[in-house]
């Protein structure tokens, strides 16, 4: 996988729901898993390999690794520790590979696939720490989602958020004015359709109505 693609995948992966996934459109759960191996570069001989084919059947396996990249993108986005134990395993580097474009160099040899995607996705958030520090949790209450900004002040993870955060605010500022206008409003037109009545009925009720309600 391209380094400038990581990231945002990583990102996209911490949102998956797997079960949704999997009774999704046929090809969706497949595509991840194939994005999913070629991000962790397994080799041909790695046994987790068996792991990740595995997880075409099992939803809730996948689901427990997106949670646990959830969790650690989350301490990122809120800058906070994120802890994790090591099971058995070993790391491998090949040097041969050092400085090419998408093989790692570095190979987990984990016992499970879980320590392999949490190793991996700490090894490349430490990578490319700008894009790391773009991760950012969205700034409107109700979405609070984890995003990755385009831009270092970004507060929102869309248009929508921040127009949503915008409008509410302005509602509590201008609320109570705007009240006051629509009350006002609402009784110039009453006074208005009151008076257009009596132009065109001229009726003594219609009259007695106008007078009344004045
Ligand atoms: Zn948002």
């Amino acid at each position: 996988m391209r380094k400038e693609r990581i990231l945002p995948w990583l990102v996209e992966l911490s949102r998956v729901n797997a079960a949704s996934l999997a009774e999704g459109r046929p090809g969706d759960l497949p595509n991840l898993i194939y994005e999913l191996r070629q991000w962790l570069d397994l080799e041909p001989d790695e046994p987790l390999n068996a792991e990740v084919r595995a997880l075409e059947k099992k939803p809730a396996r996948l689901q427990a690794l997106v949670d646990r990249v959830a969790e650690l993108l989350g301490a990122v986005a809120d800058r906070k520790r994120f802890h994790a134990d090591y099971s058995s395993g070993s790391v491998i580097l090949d040097a041969g590979k050092l400085g090419s474009e998408g093989g790692r160099a570095l190979s987990y040899r984990d016992a499970n696939l879980e320590d392999a995607v949490v190793r991996v996705a700490l090894d490349d958030l430490y990578e490319d720490v700008d894009a790391a520090l773009r991760i950012q949790r969205c700034a409107e209450p109700d979405c609070s989602r984890v995003f990755l900004a385009e831009r270092k002040n970004q507060k929102y993870c869309s248009h929508r958020c921040a127009n949503k955060t915008a409008s509410r605010a302005y509602r509590r500022t201008h609320g109570r004015e705007r009240a006051e206008r629509e009350r006002a409003r609402y009784e110039r037109r009453v006074r208005e359709r009151t008076a257009s009545n009596v132009k065109v009925a001229r009726r003594p009720r219609a009259r007695g109505g106008a007078l009344t309600g004045d």
